[in-house]
């Protein structure tokens, strides 16, 4: 099965004229749903066919216990680390009527994921471990170990990557999805740009393929796939590179496209034998279909919805 180790958050999403003054107070309109990188990325996998167990922490608290009800309903193997002293994690997302947002993120009983906390047994036993960086970053680094040394395929999306971000917990990573500002953002603080200036966005999306390639080769994990938006994403490992287009669609909300993006690309690993150029046009079509329909987990689409998708 594949293991998703990561973050929790409740979604609490406001829409708004304008943002808020100091003190002012404004009325709008308001949903909650459930998200966090970790979360999402479970759900995509899970709902598009892959046996899923998803790993994380909640608080002792009303927010909690909705986000164990949403896997019941869900159908995906859950495994809770319940923390008594911090809140389940929260965002605030503030959209005005322009489409802009302003997002604070609690990450709370995120940041307290221990590696006690990890299921070693079923890590034991996984396919696949997918982690990336908003959960607690010893334990985070400790689920990739796990793992590897369970022979488990270990996927990392550095996504945030945050200032405490180590880069020796690339060493348990065999894949690593960044998406192009990670991609920058990593390459600058890893100092592997050649040239005097750090790499910026523009900068990189003008290289050609080989010399993207090069860079990526350059970070030492195995694989590197970095997604590029509606220019869909970059595989480069030793043997070469494969670009792989996005799929052309409406998009109606693109928030979660990288968190659908991966979790479909694990269920397509699967589907597909370990086949990596298949693997991400199938976490294309998921990622697709899922900018199609507002929210972030409730937006990812079915197996039957991707294979339809696939087929048409
Ligand atoms: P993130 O959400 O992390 O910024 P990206 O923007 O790179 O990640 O999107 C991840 C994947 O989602 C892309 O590789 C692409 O396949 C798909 N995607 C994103 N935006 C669109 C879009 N507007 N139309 C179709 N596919 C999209």
């Amino acid at each position: 099965q594949v293991v998703v180790v990561g973050s929790y958050v409740i979604d609490l999403c406001f829409n708004c004229e304008h943002f808020p003054a100091p003190g002012e107070t404004l009325a709008g309109t308001s949903r909650t749903g459930p998200g966090g990188k970790g979360s999402n990325q479970a759900v995509a996998a899970g709902r598009a066919g892959a046996p899923t167990l998803y790993v994380g922490a909640i608080g002792d608290d009303a927010f909690g216990r909705d986000a164990q009800a949403f896997y019941e309903r869900e159908g995906i193997a859950t495994h809770w680390a319940v923390k008594s002293t911090q809140p389940t994690g929260s965002a605030a997302i503030l959209v005005n009527a322009e489409g802009q947002n302003q997002i604070i993120v609690a990450l709370a009983a995120n940041l307290k994921l221990a590696k006690s906390d990890l299921p070693a047994i079923a890590i034991d036993g996984a396919r696949m471990v997918i982690c990336q960086l908003e959960a607690n970053l010893p334990a985070t680094t400790h689920a990739l170990k796990l793992g590897r040394d369970a022979g488990a395929l270990t996927i990392l999306n550095p996504a945030p990557l945050r200032p405490d971000f180590k880069a020796t917990m690339l060493k348990h990573v065999d894949i690593l999805i960044p998406n192009e500002t990670e991609f920058v953002e990593l390459i600058n603080r890893l100092g592997l740009h050649p040239g005097k200036k750090p790499l910026t966005t523009t900068a990189m999306l003008k290289l050609p393929p080989a010399k993207l390639h090069a860079l990526c080769g350059t970070i030492g994990v195995p694989v590197v796939i970095v997604t590029l938006g509606m220019r869909g994403c970059f595989i480069s490992r030793a043997d070469g590179y494969v670009e792989v287009p996005a799929f052309q669609v409406k998009a109606v909300d693109t928030t979660g496209a990288g968190d659908a993006f991966v979790g479909g690309f694990a269920a397509g690993l699967l589907e597909h034998d370990g086949d990596l150029a298949a693997a991400a046009r199938h976490g294309c079509a998921v990622a697709a279909l899922s900018v199609t329909k507002p929210g972030t987990a409730p937006s990812m689409p079915t197996r039957a919805a991707v294979q339809r998708f696939l087929r048409r």
